[in-house]
This record gives C-alpha cells, structure tokens and sequence, in this order.
C-alpha cells in the first residue's frame, strides 16, 4: 500500500545489496519533487529552496526514527508526538461540502495553503493518520538491513518483512543459506 510518508520515506534509497554504496537521495531531484506533488495532489514551488529542502530531511529523518519505534511493538515517545504536531501544524486544513458520488453529500479535507511546509504538514499527516485509524503494528522497514524500504504491510496475515520477495527477500535467503553451511 502507497502512503504519501512512505513514498516520501523511500525518497531516500539504499544499496540494498550491501555493497556500501553511498544512499541515492532524490528528495532534492526537481523531477522527483513534481512527480510526488502530482501523486498526492499538492502544490509546493519546483526546485525546492534549500531552507524547505532542509526542513523535509529533518522531516524524513524524524519519521524513519519514529516508524523504526514502532516496528517491533514500540511506542512513539512525548517528544516524538511533539515534533510530529510542529509538522502537522504546517498544513492547515480546508473543508469542502461536495455532492454526488458515493453518498449524496460529503465533506472533504484538504489542504487550505501551498508550499513546501505544508507538503511536509501532509507527509506527517499521513503518518499520523497510519498511527491512528491504521494499525502501527503492520509499519513496516524492510528487514533487509542495508535496505530499509518503508511500507505498510496490509497482506492479509501481516507477514510481510521484505520490501520485495524477488530481491531483498531473496537476498537474504540466499545469506541465511550460506551462513547455515559454514
Ligand atoms: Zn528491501
């Protein structure tokens, strides 16, 4: 399941064969910046100012922090919420009377201004929403240790470690195997 955090998580991506490789980190790629707004229809300036570029690693590292809590069970800590409600407080929220589809009426959230700030206002209202209506116990990093892929786990038994089985959850296969016969 795409979530508007972990795609922004997975911003980041590691040399997921352990080859040490320095991380790709396309948070700062014009190309990936308007293809992330178009994906969760939102509206920032492309190429992102630096000071905004600075406050979205600040973001993505305090996500992977908190998601990497979560993962086993954990919980999110005062300061941890603290810091995810100074992002959140970027994205003030409009709502909208809609009729038609599926319901005769509805009202919709959506952001009420543009830019950068409250992208990064979104990016952790999708986290906290995960946290809140989803369930925190199926977040997920890939458990491949040089690759930490985030995802949700929504398969039915909530079993899923890898990000993919094809390539990190058989390299780790193929690891486990290897260290069995030495
Ligand atoms: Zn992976």
């Amino acid at each position: 399941m795409d979530l508007a955090w972990t795609d922004f998580l997975n911003s980041l991506v590691r040399d997921w064969r352990g080859g040490g490789g320095p991380a790709e980190d396309h948070l700062a790629q014009p190309a990936w910046q308007s293809a992330f707004l178009a994906k969760w229809g939102l509206d920032a300036p492309v190429p992102a100012a630096t000071a905004d570029l600075d406050a979205a690693r600040r973001l993505r590292a305090l996500l992977l922090d908190l998601a990497a809590r979560v993962l086993d069970g954990g919980t999110i800590p005062a300061d941890g919420i603290g810091a995810l409600n100074a992002a959140l407080a970027g994205a003030p929220v409009r709502r909208t009377l809609e009729a038609g589809g599926e319901h005769a009426y509805a009202v919709r959230l959506g952001p009420a201004a543009t830019g950068w700030t409250v992208v990064l206002g979104e990016v952790a209202a999708s986290f906290a929403r995960t946290l809140a209506e989803m369930d925190p116990a199926r977040i997920r990093l890939c458990a491949n240790p040089d690759c930490r892929w985030a995802f949700y786990d929504d398969t039915r038994n909530g079993s899923k470690r890898f990000c993919e089985p094809s390539t990190c959850g058989n390299l780790m296969r193929v690891r486990r195997f290897r260290r069995r016969r030495t």
